[in-house]
């Protein structure tokens, strides 16, 4: 077992690291001020090869690993996770297409956005009002009409949407067969797209969500990925690899949790020496370090699973739940470390809180989470031997 990362991915890591210090760390809190898309700090991103790091080469891109982009999370999300959040939103919004289109498709509608001087943007569109995280009961309708399809609906939530070129839909073209009607297109941002209504979150200010309507839009069949009825395996399939990313920028949060209140203990004096000597802080600062190194290390065996083709449903929903409850946990402490110091704006504290809690929501939610692995568990165990049989009048019983 091999715990190092390749050379290639090392020198990644230190790149979004750097990158991280000098553009993310010192901007994160003016910036959130402004609650707009922040669109300078993306396009130094995608300058520095942090973006779109697993398109295929054969569609324009680097293809790297999973594992690669997880380093990448980490890094710009120990700085700020709502920057994280829109600098890797094209990983989302690009992985079903990844999963189910063809080269051709690849070439034609992705290798035109990553390739030029310009950041451009991918929104995954799944969330609609009534489809949370029963995504099965997506609204939104796709018919054909001779060689198109014309879409009606209304997505919610959409990361990086006010933004976006190019929208990945899934939408229902058989409503009939609920989840097994569900198809995935690329919708090219044109007639009939409309954004609507931004929200206004409490946290991780720098990354934008809004409403986007499609009215009679009408698309090529060849916008269409995979075939119609593929949709929702191919968003359970972007889920199962994406929950990796999530997890690490979480891990990232938690990280910077563990180093601002340690810093803080270092510094602050109370009762004549510094908090830190007291084992009520220290002990503290033991358990979020130690949850924080269990969460990098399980988010990175989520995603070398995905990396390997292995099934990995169930340890990138360990990743998502347990990274993402380490963030704000340790989030919480840090503010608590801080004490007073830690209920302002002029520490970073207080925003780890506000930027971790959605960490626990978007992305499939950490009971969806744990429904996700419990189920696999539960699928597991059937068949496993573990040298104890449950007796009943002396017999095995099948049935308790
Ligand atoms: C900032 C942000 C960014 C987002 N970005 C995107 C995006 O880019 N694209 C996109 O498509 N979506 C996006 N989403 C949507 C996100 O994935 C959903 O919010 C999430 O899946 C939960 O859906 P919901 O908010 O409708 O909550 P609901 O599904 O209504 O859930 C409400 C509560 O009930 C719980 N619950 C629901 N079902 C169960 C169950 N079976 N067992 C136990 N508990 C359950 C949930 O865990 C939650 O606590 C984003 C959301 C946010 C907040």
């Amino acid at each position: 077992m091999d715990f190092s990362l390749s050379e290639k991915e090392q020198k990644l890591w230190e790149r979004a690291k750097e990158f991280t210090h000098e553009h993310i760390t010192p901007r994160a809190r003016e910036l959130e001020k402004k609650n707009e898309f922040p669109k300078d700090v993306v396009q130094k991103a995608y300058e520095a090869g942090l973006m779109n790091l697993h398109i295929p080469t054969e569609a324009g891109g680097p293809g790297l690993s999973l594992l690669a982009e997880t380093l990448v999370s980490e890094a710009t999300g120990y700085g700020c996770a709502g920057l994280a959040t829109s600098i890797m939103c094209n990983n989302l919004a690009f992985a079903p297409l990844v999963i189910g289109a063809t080269t051709e498709q690849l070439k034609t509608y992705i290798e035109p956005l990553i390739t030029g001087k310009d950041a451009k943007f991918g929104s995954f569109c799944l969330t609609e009002r009534k489809a949370g995280s029963d995504a099965a009961a997506v609204a939104t309708k796709a018919v054909r009409d001779g060689d198109e399809y014309v879409l009606n609906g209304m997505k919610c939530w959409s990361t990086n949407g006010s933004v976006a070129s190019l929208f990945t839909v899934f939408a229902s073209t058989q409503p009939e067969l609920k989840h097994k009607g569900l198809s995935v297109f690329m919708v090219p941002k044109g007639k009939g797209v409309k954004i609507g209504h931004i929200e206004n979150k409490v946290g991780q200010l720098n990354s934008i969500q809004c409403e986007v309507f499609f009215e009679d839009v009408r698309i090529p069949t060849d916008c269409l990925v995979g075939k119609e009825g593929d949709g929702f395996k191919i968003a359970m399939k972007t889920l199962d690899k994406t929950r990796a990313g999530i997890a690490s920028i979480a891990t990232g949060v938690a990280q910077r949790a563990v180093d601002e209140a340690a810093k803080f203990a270092n510094i602050r004096h109370q009762f004549g020496q510094p908090i830190g000597k007291f084992q009520g802080i220290s002990f503290t600062l033991a358990d979020m370090g130690a949850k924080t190194a269990a969460a990098r290390w399980q988010t990175r065996y989520a995603a070398w699973l995905a990396d390997q083709d292995l099934p990995n449903s169930k340890d990138s929903a360990f990743a998502k739940f347990f990274a993402s409850d380490t963030a704000m946990q340790n989030a919480i402490d840090c503010v608590q470390i801080m004490g007073g110091y830690g209920y302002i704006e002029e520490y970073p504290a207080e925003k780890l809180m506000r930027d971790a809690k959605l960490l626990q929501i978007y992305e499939g939610t950490n009971q969806v989470q744990r429904l996700v692995a419990g189920n696999v568990i539960l699928k597991e165990s059937v068949n496993l031997d573990t040298g104890f049989r449950f007796k009943y009048d002396g017999r095995d019983a099948p049935l308790m």
